[in-house]
């Protein structure tokens, strides 16, 4: 057997797993392989075999043979119960001591079920959220590794030196303890979803209120990823509409059948939110809108429903463009703020002890929602790092500002021409309902009062109130 040699291993050598076992290679670490079925080892081994020092492992007792202590094993299977099968047999192969990564995209409440258990068994458990698919895995993800502080020691370097940098800065950094690597990995999904409906919903109006083509719109991307906008999303929604369609000479986009499907991150964020209490409405709005696009049955028994009388569509094209734009950015500015609002609860919910600053500098590369403004809310961050609420620091206040305008002539103009769009609109409602002095949320309560007795407060003086209500019985 050969000697202990290897700084890594990596079993699960699917897409991501063989990209980033190729990252590590590449910047000179040895790096032990495994996978359940041999042949993507050895498929990996022959197209990449001269990317670095490999060291190739049939069963989990000579991979984990293969490694230097403490050993490092990164797990990139299928989430659910292979990962828990892997680590099954990981953990009886391994030492006290020694770390397991787990780099899929795991239900955080999994990975501080399963930190727990590995912890009684003296093993070091670290659930790393990993954005950037597999172009990030290979050339630099963003990572998000959790679990015991000390295990970062050990293997924060080496997950340091793969993932991406910008200015010097990589975007790994040690989140907190247990299931918080995976937590705010959920979010970034949630976030993304939510990026991901807004540039939609954009795309919808160029398309349907103004009448443009996938290429126009296109064009409009791309330009607008040269300022405040510019970001991975944007970026290469300009090149998806851009694509043409080999069969038939379209573009793309217009042969896709309109039903967006999910994997599951994007609702469990939902699934979170409100457990924790977060209005994470354009989360929220994003999940739903995928859903009602799947609904195809009801959508197709919805067809010819009546519209009611329709607005006029906008003449000055180059005024609602740029309405278009503002609308987008601010929406965005909510949903990242909504994000953030909900990274705090977690970590307020399960004494994580997160320094939200953190994730605002490990997405600014090698993510999918990375963006220039990233840059904006961690300096946001570096002045106040107990800031209330994004939306009202300076920076993001004043964007809102220039906005609103049109930001609201959008909603109006897209309501009155009987095209949804449930993000915008409910992004500005929440940012009315915040800035709001006093919301029907007092008649709630009355109501509530009124046939629960559950009570209220009063804003003349403190304690609680139960009023003998006249319809009393
Ligand atoms: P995947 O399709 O999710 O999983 C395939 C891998 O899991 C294969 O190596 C497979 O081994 C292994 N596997 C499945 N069941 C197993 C079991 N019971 N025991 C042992 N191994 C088992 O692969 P992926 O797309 O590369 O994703 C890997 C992880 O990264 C997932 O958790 C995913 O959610 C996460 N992730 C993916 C992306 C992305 O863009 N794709 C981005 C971030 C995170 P065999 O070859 O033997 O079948």
């Amino acid at each position: 057997t050969e000697a202990a040699r290897a700084q890594i291993g990596v079993t699960g050598l699917a897409v991501m797993g063989s990209n980033i076992a190729r990252n590590f290679a590449r910047h000179g670490h040895t790096v032990a392989l495994h996978n359940r079925s041999i042949a993507k080892t050895d498929a990996l081994l022959a197209a990449h075999g001269d990317d670095g020092d490999f060291v190739r492992t049939e069963t989990i007792e000579e991979f984990v043979g293969a490694l230097q202590k403490p050993r490092r094993v990164l797990i990139m299977v299928k989430a659910g119960d292979a990962t828990d099968a892997v680590i099954e047999e990981l953990a009886d192969a391994m030492e006290p001591g020694d770390i397991i990564i787990d780099g899929g995209n795991a239900l955080y409440t999994d990975t501080i079920r399963r930190e727990a258990a590995l912890r009684e068994r003296g093993l070091h458990f670290v659930g790393a959220g990993i954005s950037g698919g597999e172009e990030g895995a290979l050339n630099g993800p963003s990572i998000m590794p959790g679990g015991p502080k000390e295990s970062y020691a050990a293997l924060g370097p080496l997950l340091e030196s793969i993932s991406a940098h910008v200015d010097g800065t990589p975007c790994c950094t040690h989140i907190g303890p247990d299931g918080s690597g995976h937590f705010v990995k959920m979010v970034h999904n949630g976030i993304e979803y939510a990026d991901m409906q807004l540039i939609g919903e954009a795309y919808n109006l160029f398309r349907d209120a103004l009448g443009f083509d996938a290429d126009q719109v296109a064009d409009v991307f791309t330009e607008w990823n040269g300022g405040e906008l510019e970001s991975y999303l944007v970026e290469i929604t300009a090149e998806v509409l851009r694509q043409k369609d080999a069969k038939t000479g379209k573009a793309l986009v217009d042969v896709v059948v309109d039903a967006a499907e999910q994997k599951g991150t994007g609702r469990w964020t939902v699934k979170s939110a409100l457990d924790l209490g977060v209005p994470v409405t354009g989360i929220a709005e994003a999940v739903f809108a995928r859903a009602l696009s799947g609904s195809r049955e009801q959508r197709k028994a919805a067809q010819g429903l009546a519209s009611g009388a329709l607005g006029a569509k906008p003449t000055d094209v180059a005024q609602f463009t740029e309405d278009i734009r503002r609308a987008l950015y601010a929406s965005k500015i909510v949903a990242y703020a909504q994000g953030f609002d909900q990274i705090r609860a977690g970590s307020d919910e399960y004494g994580w002890d997160l320094t939200p600053g953190d994730m605002a500098t490990i997405w600014r590369g090698g993510c999918i929602i990375r963006a220039r403004f990233l840059n904006r809310i961690k300096e946001a961050y570096d002045t106040n790092p107990d800031l209330t609420s994004l939306i009202v620091e300076p920076y993001f206040r004043e964007a809102i500002e220039n906005a609103i305008d049109s930001w609201r002539r959008v909603v109006v103009t897209a309501t009155t021409l009987g095209i949804p769009v449930p993000a915008f609109a409910s992004s500005l409602s929440y940012y009315d309902g915040l800035r709001a002095e006093r919301l029907p949320a007092a008649l709630t309560q009355g109501q509530r009062d009124f046939f629960g007795a559950h009570t209220y407060e009063r804003v003349d003086m403190p304690g609680k109130f139960h009023t003998l209500w006249s319809g009393d019985r």
